[in-house]
């Protein structure tokens, strides 16, 4: 992502204490325009806060916050070219979905006829247009959800704050609101900045994350940055499925690194910022960037015995107990096991990787 992008929200070391309490350590992140920004987290790490704090719900103890390059504390929320939708997305029962999308128009002083107009055309970005008479019961919760975006995007904000606004439906909608999410953004240019704490949603959808846990920021990148090249062992562990081996490191040249096994395997890898020669440290690699062999392909493969075979839908993953070392995981698409022999629970077998794609971690 270039660098001479404009800045839609710059965090500089934003810190958020409640009394004795420190939610948010010293933050400091910058958020594009026009970009679909996702904060990623365990429950309490922290992103609510930080949303909470951009749009003026709470104050920023420490640090500050500007919104294109001008300080936002003395700005209150409803002055603030920032709107939110919330995972209840508390619409106005007795109303009809037209009027509750112009209701917010009007209130910031639109007349009754252009507020209604505005809200039409929102209806018809989220394509419900045909539902505008109704009132929200007559709606599915996946409708009800859109209705709660058309009124959030009806003033045009130039931020738009997502606040887990998918984590009531079920798993089907919320695959298809994901996408129409991304469209959205996409379409109106507007920048988005969304919460979750699910991982798969966070890679599917946005530009970029950042990945917290108990108020600090482990990792800002793009998703698959993030998931290829994760730089901790929060962050490999977090972010998807990952075996994780602990390694003494014996040289690094150059970004790579030798290292070996409590039993002297030796094995070599990508190296990252903060590991150092002569440390024990955990290296990790996807379980689909490994293959099984009947045989050692070179030396760095891996033996271990097959333990189980799982099918989960379009890969099966084996469980592999390791002889020098602890359990692994191997994933195989199921296009590819044409290709591939199928080793049975009880079968030896060789565990081979990428030499790309396995990563040193600092802890
Ligand atoms: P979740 O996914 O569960 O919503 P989160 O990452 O959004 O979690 P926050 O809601 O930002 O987490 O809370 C961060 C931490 O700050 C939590 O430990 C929470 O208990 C604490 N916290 C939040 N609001 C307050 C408050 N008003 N007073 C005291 N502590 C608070």
């Amino acid at each position: 992502m270039s660098e001479s992008r404009e800045i839609a929200i710059d965090v500089r070391a934003a810190v958020k204490r409640y009394g004795d309490f420190t939610a948010l350590k010293t933050i400091s992140l910058s958020i594009y325009d026009n970009e679909f920004f996702t904060l990623l987290g365990p429950s309490g790490c922290g992103k609510t806060t930080l949303l909470r704090m951009i749009a003026g719900f709470e104050d920023v103890t420490e640090g500050a916050i500007f919104l294109y390059g001008d300080p936002i504390a003395d700005l209150p929320p409803n002055k603030r070219p920032v709107n939110t939708v919330f995972q209840n997305y508390a619409l106005f029962p007795q109303m009809t979905i037209l009027d509750n999308v112009a209701f917010g128009l009007e209130m910031r002083g639109q007349s009754k006829s252009q507020a209604r107009k505005a809200a039409g055309e929102m209806l018809e970005l989220v394509q419900l247009s045909q539902f505008a008479a109704r009132k929200p019961s007559q709606l599915s919760g996946g409708q009800q959800q859109r209705v709660a975006l058309a009124r959030a995007l009806a003033p045009k904000p130039k931020v738009l704050l997502l606040d887990e606004p998918l984590s009531a439906l079920d798993l089907k909608l919320r695959k298809a609101m994901q996408l129409e999410l991304k469209h959205l953004q996409r379409e109106t240019g507007i920048t988005f900045i969304f919460v979750t704490h699910d991982q798969e949603e966070a890679l599917t959808m946005s530009d970029r994350i950042a990945v917290m846990s108990a108020g600090e920021l482990q990792q800002l990148g793009e998703a698959r940055d993030i998931y290829e090249r994760p730089r901790n062992m929060f962050v490999a562990d977090f972010i998807g499925e990952t075996n994780l081996l602990e390694v003494s490191v014996d040289a690094i040249n150059a970004g790579r690194a030798t290292c070996h096994l409590g039993g002297g395997h030796e094995l070599s890898c990508n190296s990252v910022e903060g590991v150092n020669v002569g440390a024990k440290v955990h290296m990790s690699v996807r379980p689909e960037r490994l293959f099984m062999s009947e045989g050692p392909t070179d030396s760095e493969g891996l033996k271990g015995t097959v333990r189980e075979n799982i099918f989960v839908g379009t890969d099966i993953s084996t469980l592999i107990d390791l002889d020098d070392g602890p359990k692994f995981i191997v994933r195989t698409s199921n296009s590819d096991r044409g290709n591939k022999r199928i080793f049975e629970p009880g079968n030896e077998v060789y565990v081979n990787m990428e030499m790309e794609a396995a990563r040193l971690l600092v802890d």
